[in-house]
């Protein structure tokens, strides 16, 4: 048995994640709806992706689809190259709602797929350690989930998240649950991980945020690309007349 953890290194491992003719459909009362239409996308290692538009347009599909919690109808995904068959600690996923297990302290919720590696327990201690001051919340070790605020409980989320030191974040809609001031503490952690050069996908509906951090932005509507390029490109000189009312609207 390996006596030094088994974590990957370096740090900031970051992790090319592509998509080639995407296609998943669900049969929902009788009725097929297309969630993702033939859908070919690159997101560079180190590239921060936003993926933005209307309600039910397919982001959440794509995600699920990304972190293998779901697979395509046709078309394939890579990592790095590499084919990706289901679920895996190369990518870390955080959604709307923090989903830690209330029974566990934040520490052993950010620690659990950490502790079933073999490696010292102590290196182990001070990754875990690393990780809750990386997102705040040191002095809150022996806290439960419930006698957090929201945004403590995301911020644990993300420290789970990056506890296997994945390729690639995946984030959700991580502060649509959250309370303005609470949103900000959420969105400073993910600009600290974006400004380390990772790979990480957001779906949001925060436009500020897209705008201000990421490097790609994705405009989804009814489970098709309709416009793609860099944030100075789709906020500031949108092309797509959809993507222009979906701005006026603010991004609902
Ligand atoms: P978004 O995250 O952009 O709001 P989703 O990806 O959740 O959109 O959903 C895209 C479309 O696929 C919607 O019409 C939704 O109702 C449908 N859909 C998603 N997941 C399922 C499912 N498991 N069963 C049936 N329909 C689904
Ligand atoms: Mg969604």
């Amino acid at each position: 048995m390996a006596d030094t953890l088994t974590l990957p290194r370096p740090r900031t491992a970051a992790g090319e994640v592509a998509l080639h003719g995407v296609s998943r459909s669900f049969r929902a009362g009788g009725r097929e709806v297309q969630a993702l239409r033939d859908v070919s996308l690159t997101v560079a290692a180190g590239e921060f992706l936003a993926i933005v538009g209307p309600s039910g347009c397919g982001k959440s599909t794509l995600l699920r689809l990304i972190a293998g919690l779901d697979r395509p109808d046709a078309g394939h995904i890579t990592l790095d190259g590499a084919a990706l068959a289901g679920p895996g600690l190369d990518r870390g996923i955080v959604f709307q709602d923090h989903r830690l297990l209330p029974w566990l302290s934040v520490e052993r919720n950010i620690a659990l797929a950490l502790r079933s590696l073999p490696g010292p327990e102590a290196e182990k201690t001070a990754r875990v350690a690393e990780l809750i001051a990386l997102v705040g919340l040191r002095g809150f070790e022996a806290a439960l989930p419930h006698q957090l605020s929201g945004g403590m409980s995301q911020r644990a989320a993300i420290a789970r998240a990056l506890c296997m030191e994945p390729k690639a974040l995946l984030f959700d809609e991580p502060t649509s649950a959250l309370d303005p001031e609470l949103e900000q503490e959420v969105i400073r952690v993910i600009k600290a991980l974006a400004d380390e050069g990772r790979t990480m996908i957001i779906v949001t509906h925060d436009m500020r945020m897209a705008a201000d951090v990421s490097d790609h932005v994705v405009f989804l509507h009814q489970g098709r690309i309709e416009e793609e390029g860099s944030p100075d490109m789709l906020f500031g000189a949108p092309r797509s007349e959809r993507l222009r009312q979906f701005l006026r609207a603010g991004g609902e």
